[in-house]
């Protein structure tokens, strides 16, 4: 069965020359253990960290082994109590055809209530993530103005989907493209978004969709972002720093923002969150989240490649905004 090993660290930008698709053998399962088939890959920013070696909150990936990250499959073999061959679970060891663990590594997820990619998306980790970071982390309220920034991605989209069916007064997000800007509008309810790559400042196009100032800023992307939004937030306002995209290639020390003393005056809270606190948000979680799903109120964007050969290709396509929702390496075609 093939994997994807990374063979050298990137610098800057990664290529398609720093990674391997290389073929592993099948260990037999151990006692505890399972084999999965993956049916789903996912491929996530934060996997860019893990490429450098530097210390950060998950260890780097090791060169010329194979890279883990979220998956679903068919277990295919079982020598782990409470769990079948013919299971579906979600477990760590992405980036891969096959992967052999510990049945208590994985989770058992239902294939009837959900198509099986929403649980590395809406129903999984940046869903979870959305829903902590903006009703938890910055204490979300009925009749906040919001912005998010990414807004068309994985987190972005359900952060905007959010704040709307939790009643927020005002929504308004950036994109990549003008394509991914009218989605946020017509399909997701936003009430008006920008294509930050447009001409104009962040500062003036946030400017223009909220004219009024905004009370929460879910920060997907640092830079210029997280400086605009630090101008445009109201007395009391809040940012959830959930990601700094706009940075993960860069070479050199990135500048902060050149107007953080505003945050004194305004008296702004300004957090970090790891979606990896929040499980006890997790049973409110799937439980409201996947009623809205369910209701259609919340609509689940995904960008599909199919095989594992295309993995990298997606992940690289993800770091330059190639999707809109979460994006998906399918091997079930
Ligand atoms: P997305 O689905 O949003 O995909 C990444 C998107 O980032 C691209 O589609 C692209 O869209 C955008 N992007 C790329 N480069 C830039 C840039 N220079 N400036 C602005 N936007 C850019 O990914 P996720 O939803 O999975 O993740 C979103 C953010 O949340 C990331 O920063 C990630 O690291 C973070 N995260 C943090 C977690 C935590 O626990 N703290 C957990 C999960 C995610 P576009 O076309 O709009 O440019």
């Amino acid at each position: 069965a093939r994997a994807w090993h990374l063979v050298s660290r990137p610098v800057g930008e990664p290529r398609p020359e720093d990674f391997a698709l290389r073929e592993e053998s099948v260990a037999e399962p151990g006692e505890g253990q399972i084999v999965v088939r993956n049916l789903h890959l996912s491929v996530d920013p934060y996997m860019r960290g893990r490429m450098s070696d530097r210390k950060s909150y998950v260890p780097p990936y090791a060169l010329d082994r194979p890279m883990a990250g979220g998956a679903v499959g068919e277990v295919v073999a079982s020598r782990a109590e409470g769990l079948a061959v013919g299971d579906h679970v979600l477990h760590d060891l992405g980036w891969r055809e096959y992967a052999v663990l510990d049945g208590a590594k994985a989770f058992r997820v239902d294939a009837g209530a959900a198509p099986l990619s929403a649980y590395l998306g809406a129903l999984g980790m940046p869903g979870m993530t959305a829903y902590a970071g903006l009703l938890d982390v910055a204490s979300f309220k009925p009749g906040d103005a919001v912005f998010v920034s990414g807004a068309a991605g994985a987190v972005g989209s359900m952060v905007g989907q959010i704040a709307r069916l939790k009643g927020a007064s005002l929504v308004v997000g950036s994109a990549g493209s003008d394509e991914k800007v009218r989605r946020l509008v017509e399909e997701y309810g936003f009430d008006a978004a920008f294509n930050y790559k447009k001409d104009g400042s962040v500062a003036e196009q946030l400017a223009r969709v909220a004219p009024d100032g905004i009370d929460v800023y879910f920060d997907n992307v640092g830079g210029e972002h997280l400086e605009a939004a630090i101008g445009a937030l109201r007395v009391h306002g809040r940012a959830t720093l959930c990601g700094a995209i706009a940075q993960y290639n860069a070479v050199e020390p990135v500048p902060g923002p050149n107007n953080l003393a505003l945050a004194i005056g305004k008296r702004l809270r300004l957090q970090g969150m790891l979606v990896v606190d929040h499980e006890d948000l997790r049973p409110q979680f799937v439980e409201e989240v996947g009623g809205w799903i369910r209701s259609g109120e919340l609509k689940r964007d995904e960008t599909v490649v199919h095989g594992v050969e295309s993995a990298v290709d997606a992940f690289l396509g993800l770091l330059s905004g190639a999707n809109t929702g979460k994006m998906i390496v399918s091997l079930d075609g």
